[in-house]
């Protein structure tokens, strides 16, 4: 913020008296703290009583926040057009909240042997070992360790997803090894980090003094909830989760129960996520703008 204020600045103090700059320099040291430093989040969470909403104050130094499985391609064509359709607005919140000093873990999982030896990865690598509060999930699933829904925290998902989500009208999509890489529209810049491993990303917030994880990316279903380094894991962990909700997608056939469409679906589980595991809130509050929604979404 201060580099950008120095040419206004040194316009200012040519044309105005001098106790006037000092004025104005002390109004924008203030402003520039207040935008740099805290993220304002109106968290909304849910309980038996209901969904409430409340602001909370994020430092920005001390929050990461980790892309799930944004992957170049799936095997089911629409989750893949609608991961396209949500990188770029993904990749300008992304872009915003690193401006803002805070720290973007890429975790693309099951292929980051596509960015080995590149500097985000070997940061990852490279961390130092810290010992974590919980024993890290160690069951794999997927290419990962694997953190199950947990029979103590939360029922069984409000969708079933049981024939992996295929949303195809019509003819439905083969399950396949499709994806090789993060899809290339989210740009990784060189103080990011890249891992899918959950002691890596343990090691990179402890580095950093991470306290606050936002996760977005997907599929909220499985792996945004399951991931090493995804929600399931990081409230084990004990820090402060959220969920960027409008940043997220899920696996979701609308042939299957509870029989509402495929974003009413996603809804549903940002809803049972509030309810069992952590707080939402939309990219708004990083960009200011609407929250993004997609295309196809037309209710
Ligand atoms: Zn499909």
């Amino acid at each position: 913020m201060q580099i950008q204020f120095r040419p206004l600045i040194a316009t200012l103090r040519r044309i105005l008296p001098f106790s006037c700059v000092g004025v104005l320099l002390l109004a924008m040291n203030i402003c520039a703290s207040a935008a740099d430093g805290v993220l304002q989040l109106k968290l909304r969470s849910r309980d038996a009583s209901g969904v409430s909403e409340k602001t909370a104050a994020w430092n920005t130094g001390k929050t990461a926040l980790i892309i799930c499985d944004m992957w170049d391609d799936h095997w089911c064509k629409s989750a893949a057009r609608r991961v396209t359709e949500m990188a770029g607005p993904l990749n300008e919140v992304v872009k915003q909240a690193r401006a803002r000093g805070i720290f973007i873990i890429h975790a693309p999982s099951s292929v980051t042997a596509f960015y080995k030896d590149i500097p985000q990865r070997r940061r990852a690598q490279s961390a130092p070992f810290a010992k974590t509060p919980v024993p890290l999930a160690n069951v794999e699933r997927w290419g990962t360790a694997w953190c199950w829904t947990d029979p103590k925290r939360e029922n069984v998902l409000p969708i079933d997803d049981s024939d992996m989500g295929c949303s195809c009208v019509g003819e439905k999509c083969t399950i396949r090894e499709a994806w090789t890489r993060q899809i290339s529209t989210i740009a990784l810049a060189p103080e990011d980090a890249l891992t899918d491993n959950g002691q890596e990303t343990w090691n990179l917030l402890t580095e950093r003094g991470i306290e606050n994880v936002i996760l977005c990316g997907v599929h909220l279903n499985m792996c945004v909830l399951g991931r090493p380094f995804a929600i399931r894991q990081q409230v084990y962990l004990g820090k402060k989760v959220s969920l960027m909700r409008d940043m997220t997608d899920t696996m979701y056939n609308p042939e299957r129960p509870p029989g509402v469409d495929h974003f009413t679906g996603t809804d549903l589980v940002v809803q049972h996520v509030e309810r069992h595991w952590c707080p939402s809130f939309t990219s708004s509050d990083i960009t200011g703008k609407p929250a993004f929604r997609f295309k196809e979404d037309k209710r």
